[in-house]
């Protein structure tokens, strides 16, 4: 007798192929759409206007872009928080400044005026972290041995010792972008430079923001 029974000698085997299918779809999906670059920049700063701002150099995408996001801090205004918080500007919907607040790590958000963070500590955003001049705990290292870590890969990069940078003056050729926002205070970006001065680092470039798409602050 032919014809087979259910339940029977014949094995049943699963047609994998759609879901296989699907699987990669979804890996090469998040492949294509994830930006790494992206998470280095903190958007919510408001970038200063400035006349003489130009293009990196041709070229400059070969070498490695150190983008630093200096930013003042202060301790969150949240009763019990103990993260550090910095100013954003609240923007209406026409783009135009109604206001500032205190955002902290921990995303407490508390209203604030203008010069809130004047007395603040000098930070610089990595990865949505802020690190101070000086170590916060032992994840958080300080601005300086931050820049040394990065320091050390742009060595590395460009097959040169930390001794020709510091002590022969050969500059590494990566550059670094200084992001600030407007209303960040000019010794905390002095403070950035001259720190990554130290690491060898000889080409900057301030980050500023085109006149057509935000309005000068009064
Ligand atoms: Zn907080």
């Amino acid at each position: 007798m032919s014809g087979s029974v259910p339940g029977g000698d014949s094995s049943a085997t699963p047609n994998l192929t759609p879901i296989l299918d699907m699987v990669f779809q979804l890996i090469t999906f998040f492949m294509l759409v994830i930006n790494f670059k992206a998470a280095e920049l903190d958007l919510s700063l408001q970038l200063p206007v400035l006349m003489s701002a130009k293009p990196l150099p041709a070229g400059a995408g070969k070498l490695k872009i150190l983008v630093l996001n200096v930013q003042v801090a202060v301790k969150c205004p949240h009763p019990g928080c103990d993260a550090l918080a910095t100013l954003v500007r609240k923007l209406d919907d026409n783009r135009k400044l109604v206001g500032y607040e205190l955002r902290c790590e921990k995303g407490h958000v508390e209203p604030a005026s203008a010069t809130a963070v004047a007395n603040g500590r000098t930070c610089v955003s990595v990865y949505g972290h802020l690190l101070c001049k000086e170590r916060r705990d032992k994840e958080l290292p300080s601005i300086s041995e931050y820049l040394s870590s990065e320091a050390d890969l742009s060595l590395l990069a460009a097959q040169l010792t930390r001794d020709q940078v510091i002590h022969e003056g050969i500059p590494l050729p990566d550059i670094v972008v200084i992001r600030a926002d407007s209303t960040c205070r000019f010794g905390a970006v002095n403070y950035v430079i001259t720190e990554a001065q130290k690491q060898g680092y000889r080409k900057f470039a301030l980050r500023t923001a085109h006149n057509d798409k935000v309005q000068a602050p009064n």
